[in-house]
């Protein structure tokens, strides 16, 4: 980073010597302090200010996705990151439970649940008994549909984000547009104060919506493209990119370990058929390597439509990528089908990136790409191989944990919700018995420590008191919001998931679901690798560092200056 240099008594001794001397020597002073700045004018810029900031994230995209398929990655996707940017190769989310929507949010608003509020994709509201989706509000109205897809806004989140700061830095003349198919993958990235956030929907639409919270209508270039039948173009055979036998990173394409689209689960998949036949309509394109494509299309029209990183006034794009992990939950991480669609999705960041240096021009925009939590190997997979792992019932501990309450208390309904690995007491009801919280806290840690399956629980008040000594303690701690949390909180077992038999799935605070790759590029960016430590909350304050504006209002990561020039 470039920094202006003024010697701190240069102004002083030009006030001094006006002052002093006569108006002669004012004039070949001022000569003077002109000849100065001339002298600095390579350097009068404080901070190397992109055009635009591409943020993109990859949903549930592992760090050993860039290493296991590396060879055979094209030099303009991936590969242009790494080897022109700065790849941090272990960098890690420092909370648990690693979901999407807490992932997008502590991405762009450098912070975790405990400050940002987002502590699932959906949680259970105390408050009102009921489950709260945190983008979902029905105060809002969906524009672009008929039906309520479009009633989103990030109502839940309590922080600011960067593109936030960067439209009050700009007096709101930088812009912040939001894209994914995922409502949550685009308004959380998006913040507050974006001009919009668009996701896709699916069933019969088949297009790209928002929120009346962002704007009275849809804009021209959306329509256009919603009308450009683009998205129908996709209603075709989902082939491997390279013949199947080469796929050797992968494993067989039919196993027990992966689930399948309507009864098939080996190549080709004929998308209009399934379109036609299925019961999700083009939400079929989801779980599909195409789903990322028309993500990549839609961003472009958007880049073209809006009219980003076209001034100096930088602008900020989020970008989120989400049929990864459609396809991680369908299908597995050894999938087949996972190969196929990160070796296409490395096409469409070249795509992506060319089209960037021909818009916004090549050293005038920077990128950075992450995911918002990584992935665990199929459980009954790892079981194949004699690696540890297995499947969890949450229904059983719900049911056993309220009928040892029960016996214990005397009393139904102590246990109001188990979710988000949290169990959450019915407050009223401890009041009406006459039960200290503390207690119930205590009774419940022993039952669940003694629970099989379970490795580790933290109550309330550990929490609050900082009554752990490890990391994973510290990443329960970090995911706990202490109004909107629960009064207990467990970690399973390594590798052992509360999912289906078939296909990944993430949540946890082990390394599988919390490494992910962490890349910058472009303007302002240093070329280099490290294999530091990092925290997924240092996105956002080198990003704001990079802009010179303030970081998010709740950032509690650190600038990676080794990062930024
Ligand atoms: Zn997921």
């Amino acid at each position: 980073m470039k920094i202006l240099k003024i010697n701190p008594f240069f102004n002083l001794l030009l006030f001094l010597s006006i002052g002093l001397v006569s108006c002669s020597t004012v004039k070949s002073e001022v000569e003077n302090a002109n000849t100065f700045f001339e002298n600095q004018k390579d350097s009068t810029e404080i901070y190397t200010k992109p055009k635009l900031v591409v943020g993109i994230v990859v949903d549930q995209m592992r760090y050993d996705y860039l290493t296991r398929f590396w060879e055979r990655y094209g030099e303009d996707g991936f590969k242009r990151l790494i080897n022109e940017g700065y790849n941090l190769k272990n960098a890690h989310y420092n909370y648990m439970p690693t979901y999407t929507a807490p992932g997008h949010a502590s991405i762009f608003t450098g912070t975790t649940p405990r400050y940002h509020g987002v502590i699932g994709n959906s949680f259970y509201d105390k408050t009102t008994g009921e489950k709260v989706v945190p983008v979902e509000n029905n105060e809002v109205s969906s524009l672009g549909t008929e039906g309520s897809e479009g009633e989103r806004s990030p109502k839940y989140l309590l922080a600011s984000t960067f593109g936030d700061e960067n439209r009050l830095a700009t007096q709101f003349k930088g812009k912040t547009i939001g894209i994914s198919l995922k409502d949550r993958g685009s308004v959380l990235p998006a913040g507050h104060a974006a001009n919009a956030a668009y996701w896709f929907a699916g069933g019969e639409e088949g297009k790209f919506v928002s929120s009346s919270y962002y704007m009275e209508e849809l804009p021209k270039w959306v329509e256009d493209f919603n009308a450009s039948g683009k998205v129908d173009s996709y209603l075709k055979n989902w082939e491997t990119l390279y013949p199947i036998e080469t796929y050797v990173e992968s494993g067989p394409d039919s196993t027990d370990f992966e689930g399948d689209i309507q009864g098939r689960k080996t190549f080709p998949y004929n998308l209009k058929k399934l379109k036609e036949e299925g019961k999700s309509g083009y939400g079929v394109f989801l779980y599909t390597a195409y789903g990322n494509s028309i993500t990549t299309d839609f961003t472009l029209a958007a880049l073209e439509g809006e009219e980003l990183g076209k001034d100096e006034i930088t602008d900020v794009l989020t970008v989120s990528y989400s049929a990864t992990d459609y396809v991680g939950h369908k299908f597995g991480v050894n999938s087949k089908e996972a190969q196929d669609t990160y070796l296409r999705l490395d096409q469409e960041i070249a795509k992506l990136l060319k089209e960037l240096d021909k818009k916004v021009g090549e050293g005038e925009y920077t990128v950075f790409l992450t995911a918002d939590h990584a992935g665990v190997h199929v459980p009954a997979y790892l079981n194949s191989k004699n690696i540890p792992g297995g499947y969890f019932s949450t229904k059983e501990l719900r049911k056993d944990l309220k009928k040892h309450v029960e016996e214990k208390y005397k009393t139904e309904d102590l246990i109001s919700n188990i979710s988000n690995f949290q169990v959450f007491f019915d407050y009223e009801k401890l009041k009406e018995k006459n039960i200290e919280r503390t207690e119930l806290e205590k009774e419940v840690y022993t039952f669940m420590m003694d629970y099989p399956k379970i490795s580790e629980v933290y109550t309330r008040e550990m929490i609050e008191k900082g009554a752990y000594h490890d990391k994973i303690g510290e990443k329960v701690k970090n995911g706990f919001h202490p109004k909107r949390s629960g009064d207990v909180a467990y970690v399973l077992a390594p590798s052992e998931i509360s999912y289906s038999r078939q296909g990944s799935t993430h949540g946890s605070p082990y390394t599988y679901d919390t490494h992910i790759p962490m890349l910058f590029y472009g303007k302002g960016i240093n070329k280099g690798a490290s294999t530091k430590e990092v925290k997924i909350v240092d996105i956002a304050p080198t990003i704001s560092a990079l802009l010179g504006i303030s970081f998010p209002s709740a950032a509690t990561g650190e600038v990676l200056y080794e990062v930024i020039d």
